[in-house]
């Protein structure tokens, strides 16, 4: 068998185990596929590696080895809620005076009747609460 094959013979029987809700100690593959320890380990660590299982040690029969497990993959859904409400509330967001509208020009945030009036309502609604 060569490194790939290998692979893939690793990751059938972890991922058939997982499914059945079994665990795969690493140390049984190497007599269970006819390969060498070094080359199974080599393999092992390339599908960690790849994140196509997982590897956690475990003492199995005395001895130190590792527990694999197969990586599932689930899609997640995400669902992104943005509140843009408030942002919407403030007259420059839709001002079509907006890219006008500076310090020192006809336009000026310091001088504007519907932004003063909109703060003046926020800050009054504020006090009530
Ligand atoms: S400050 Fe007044 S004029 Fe300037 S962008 Fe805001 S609402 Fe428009």
């Amino acid at each position: 068998m060569n490194t790939k094959e290998i692979e893939e013979a690793i990751l059938k029987i972890v991922k058939d185990a997982t499914k059945k809700g079994e665990e795969v100690i690493q140390s049984t593959l190497w007599q269970r596929l006819g390969i060498d320890n070094r080359e199974g380990t080599r393999a092992v660590i390339n599908l960690v590696r790849r994140g196509l299982i997982k590897r956690e040690p475990v003492v199995y029969k005395g001895r130190k080895t590792y527990k694999l497990t197969y990586v599932t993959r689930k899609k997640m859904k995400l669902k992104l809620i943005v509140n843009l409400n408030p942002v919407m509330k403030i007259p420059c967001f839709t001002c079509r005076f907006l890219p006008r509208c500076s310090e020192g020009n006809f336009y000026n945030p310091q001088k504007c009747v519907m932004l003063t009036n909109f703060l003046r309502e926020e800050a009054s609604k504020r006090r009530r609460e």
